[in-house]
């Protein structure tokens, strides 16, 4: 650290991102991506705006909120489009967290959220998950605070109903509710309808996911359309060019191509549910998943050795240190060959310990 950095950020501990090798020699199931490329549509429109990147990208991302806006029957003014829904969480920590409206979100959850009430100096409090790692709704009412859940969670993958997710807003109508579905296309299903009953719920979504597009960067934000206007002016305040021309164009052709996403998303929850029945012949015990990714322990082997073996073997998968989970392990769900590869590696370590 210099001796100029703000004493503002001196104790920050930033967000830690999953490994990302140079190399392409590991079997890559430890960041959540799709394992399939983008639609050939995105790719395509992508490639058109290569030669007019000397114009600034539409600061109003127009073509994609048109086209979000007939897909999910929401008005345009009910939509904003950000640099990932990383950059959409931050607007969100800005725009509706302060001293007195402090954050919450659970103990288990997306690390970013931490990272964000910290860096943005908001006073924050964790809800502790069930022992199943379930969310307990009750412990989320009238919190007067703003509140953050992912849903399907992350790590866990353990996803809410619309039920569930509507008392919790009902239960807090002076305060957001702030529901991060990154993973909601592998099997959860969307609060965005409770958007138009509810002024006081934004719904985040994300391309990087059921969209292979994580390297574009491209996440959107659905709500009311008071609260679009007050994250527009956070975003107008920070970067109006938040999208760039390309990442727009490939985010609109893959709209265009909302079957190829479906069909990859049917493919990954065939593999998850092969992958869970598999994982639990093997003696791991798999949280109830509705996302591109398991969570599992095994009953012999300890969550620390399987990360580290896996590694050695050429198969990267996501350990956090962390109490209550450090016996771990996140597996991106991939191509039914790569889960094989999985399994098989597993095996190996099963016998070898
Ligand atoms: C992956 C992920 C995101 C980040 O998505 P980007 O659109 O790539 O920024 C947000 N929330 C959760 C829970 C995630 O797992």
């Amino acid at each position: 650290m210099s001796k100029f950095f703000s004493s503002k950020y001196r104790d920050l501990t930033p967000y830690t991102p999953g490994e990302q090798p140079k190399d392409f020699k590991y079997i890559k199931l430890n960041t959540n991506e799709s394992p399939f490329p983008p639609s050939k549509k995105a790719i395509e429109k992508a490639k058109e705006q290569l030669d007019i990147l000397n114009l600034y990208s539409d600061p109003t991302c127009s073509s994609l909120v048109k086209k979000t806006s007939e897909l999910l029957n929401v008005n345009e003014d009910e939509i904003i489009f950000g640099n990932g829904s990383d950059e959409l969480l931050y607007l969100s920590f800005l725009a509706y967290c302060d001293n007195q409206n402090g954050a919450v979100f659970p103990d288990i959850s997306y690390g970013f959220y931490k990272v964000f009430a910290k860096l943005c100096s908001i006073p924050y409090a964790e809800i502790s998950l069930k022992d199943d790692f379930t969310i307990d709704i009750n412990d989320y009412f009238n919190l007067n605070k703003t509140i953050f859940i992912a849903n399907p969670n992350a790590p866990t993958g353990i996803c809410l109903s619309t039920s569930q997710i509507e008392k919790i807003v009902k239960n807090n109508l002076n305060s957001i509710v702030i529901i991060d579905e990154a993973y909601i296309d592998f099997g959860g299903e969307s609060a965005i309808f409770l958007t138009k009953k509810y002024d006081n719920l934004l719904v985040i979504q994300t391309f990087s996911k059921s969209r292979s597009m994580a390297g574009a960067r491209l996440g959107f934000a659905v709500g009311n359309k008071e609260l679009i206007k007050d994250l527009n002016t956070i975003k107008y305040s920070i970067n109006p060019y938040n999208v760039n021309r390309m990442s727009m164009a490939c985010g609109v052709g893959a709209l265009c191509d909302e079957e190829y996403t479906r069909q990859n998303c049917k493919t990954i929850i065939d593999n998850r549910e092969f992958t869970t029945k598999e994982l639990l012949k093997l003696g791991f015990s798999v949280l109830d998943s509705k996302a591109n990714f398991v969570f599992a322990t095994h009953n012999k082997v300890c969550g620390k050795t399987i990360y580290e073996k896996l590694k050695q073997k050429g198969i990267l998968v996501r350990y956090f240190n962390k109490k209550r989970i450090d016996n771990y392990n996140r597996i991106t769900i991939g191509t039914l060959e790569q889960m094989k590869a999985l399994l098989n590696a597993l095996k190996d370590i099963l016998e070898e310990n």
